[in-house]
């Protein structure tokens, strides 16, 4: 991590896709290789993401706590996520952090719609990867920092 305007900055290896919207390139990256449901909130202004050590470790508790070995019941797990939404900070840039709130386009800021515009919960809840465009700042338990991605040239 590196200090710039007081925040800090963490540098990631993305990918780069164009908006279907504005066509502009995307930098974006992705947070991957977790077990079980991870709790992760985009704000509704799209520029924050909120995602605590601290919410993962009560989905464990609620895990460890669960006697049915498939684990918590979908019901169980949305009442913790809406739990944790209730008690979230304010987002850095405004707005709120929301259950259904997506990415947004950096360029046009036009949101992208979660899941082709289906809410599942499950697909929700268990979503295995959590994509950061670039520019986007995670707040964790101990403060936040401004993802930075660079795209990875691909050799020939
Ligand atoms: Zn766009």
């Amino acid at each position: 991590m590196t200090q710039e305007d007081g925040g800090s900055i963490e540098k990631r290896t993305g990918w780069a896709k164009l908006c279907p919207y504005c066509a502009q390139s995307i930098r974006f990256t992705k947070f991957t290789n977790w077990q079980g449901p991870v709790p992760f909130f985009y704000s509704s202004s799209g520029r924050d993401l909120l995602m605590r050590r601290s919410d993962r470790v009560r989905v464990d508790d609620l895990y460890k706590s669960t006697e049915d070995s498939s684990g918590p019941a979908i019901q169980e797990l949305k009442h913790l996520w809406l739990d944790i939404l209730g008690h979230a900070p304010e987002p850095p840039h405004g707005g709120k952090f929301t259950l259904w709130a997506n990415l947004r386009c950096p360029h046009c800021n036009t949101e992208f719609p979660y899941n082709r515009g289906i809410k599942d919960d499950r697909v929700r809840i268990h979503d295995p990867a959590v994509v950061v465009v670039d520019g986007v700042t995670v707040v964790e338990d101990s403060g936040s920092y401004r993802v930075s991605v660079e795209v990875g040239i691909e050799k020939g």
